[in-house]
């Protein structure tokens, strides 16, 4: 019976993780370099760098399986743990996921449309790849991309150089532009006996790269089958055991694929409140041999990612207007820092309807309905 999971990473995704575990009577351990690492208080924290070889033994040795909070670790420490512990996901489905080249080429091996895309690694390359795809095109480095950083949009011929200037020192993509409806997510939980549950695909929105919001539910039957088929499909390539999260586009009613994450995702927040099982608890499950929870809707919601400090009407909430909303807090205990995620809150409801209502409220209070038009997104999404 697992009694200790270990995590790579102890940031928000491993302490919600642990939050989750608790309550499963589980006991974590954590390998993350920050002395400040906001899962620590849940578990015992090893400091040390992600190759550092005693202390991935000694996560390895005291962890009944180990798992991951980002995916950026060396393949050789992956491949360390593995030699003495059970390790979940893969580290294949890390190897896929660290590089944009081998996940967008496995994901058109696997039938799963994709964005045109060109390798990248000279000037004369870039000019080609520019050709083959036309403008606008994006520029991204292939490893170490996140929240939009490391990218580059080219919508002139002249934008190229700049481009180069800025990411030439990578190896890098380029990428047809993708003019989208939205933005969208498939998250899936596969137990290690292949049993696999779905939640509702999320819409997403995306303030400067980070996302802002996801809200559930936005889209049809129909789609939400086909965002099902194309992460089976991955999942079961990968042989694939915990949860993942396959990032979308939506273009004139299709689905493309943009990039997969091997592990709990930010747009999966609104599980922990909105839905019968968090993806957390059945990450957990997952990974330790237990079968799945059921990851049906247990009410609309939308989630705000609060980004540099709590909203000072967060601690508040009993004693105003907030107190006849739904609304679930989640505070990382991270120092407060322009642009950091350090909480977020998810607004449930009874209805799709009552939700829209009081998320344009909750928008407004937050200060993103300006920026977002939440109005006309809620209504896009359905379009
Ligand atoms: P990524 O790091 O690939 O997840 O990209 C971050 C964000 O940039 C995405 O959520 C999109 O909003 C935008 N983006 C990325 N790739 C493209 C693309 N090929 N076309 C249009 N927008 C993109």
């Amino acid at each position: 019976m697992i009694k200790t999971v270990g995590i790579l990473g102890a940031g928000q995704l491993a302490r919600m993780l642990a939050q989750a575990g608790q309550s499963m009577g589980l006991k974590f351990i954590f390998l993350d370099p920050a002395e400040d690492a906001c899962a620590a208080e849940l578990g015992t924290h090893i400091c040390a760098g992600w190759d550092d070889e005693t202390a991935l033994k000694q996560l390895a040795q005291g962890s009944d399986v180990v798992t991951f909070d980002f995916e950026n670790v060396p393949e050789s420490s992956a491949s360390l743990i593995e030699s003495l512990c059970p390790v979940y996901p893969p580290p294949r489905a890390l190897y896929k996921s660290q590089d944009r080249l081998r996940e967008k080429t496995m994901m058109q091996e696997l039938g799963i449309e994709v964005a045109p895309f060109y390798p990248v690694s000279s000037r004369p390359e870039l000019l080609a790849a520019v050709e083959k795809i036309g403008l606008p095109c994006v520029l991204k480095t292939r490893r170490f991309g996140y929240d939009g950083k490391g990218q580059a949009v080219l919508r002139f011929r002249e934008d190229m150089e700049r481009a180069w200037q800025q990411l030439g020192d990578f190896e890098l993509i380029c990428e047809g532009f993708v003019s989208f409806q939205s933005e969208c997510s498939i998250i899936a939980a596969r137990g290690r006996d292949g049993q696999t549950v779905f939640w509702p695909l999320t819409h997403n929105l995306h303030r400067g790269g980070v996302l802002a919001i996801s809200m559930v539910p936005a889209f049809d039957a129909q789609l939400q089958k086909r965002a099902e088929t194309m992460i089976q499909s991955l999942l079961d390539h990968l042989d694939y055991t915990g949860v993942m999260a396959l990032e979308l586009f939506l273009v004139e009613g299709e689905l493309l694929a943009n990039e997969f994450a091997p592990r709990v995702h930010n747009s999966g927040h609104w599980t922990i409140d909105g839905a019968h099982t968090s993806q957390f608890e059945n990450h957990l499950r997952a990974i330790c041999g237990l079968p799945l929870g059921d990851a049906s809707l247990s009410s609309p919601s939308v989630m705000f990612n609060l980004l540099g400090e709590m909203p000072a009407f967060a601690r508040q909430q009993s004693a105003d207007s907030h107190s006849k909303l739904n609304l679930h807090w989640h505070d990382y205990h991270k120092t407060p820092r322009e642009g950091r995620k350090i909480g977020h809150v998810t607004l449930t409801a009874g209805s799709e309807s009552e939700l829209k209502g009081m998320s344009a409220q909750l928008a407004g209070e937050l200060g993103v309905a300006a920026e977002l038009d939440f109005e006309a997104i809620m209504t896009k999404s359905r379009a």
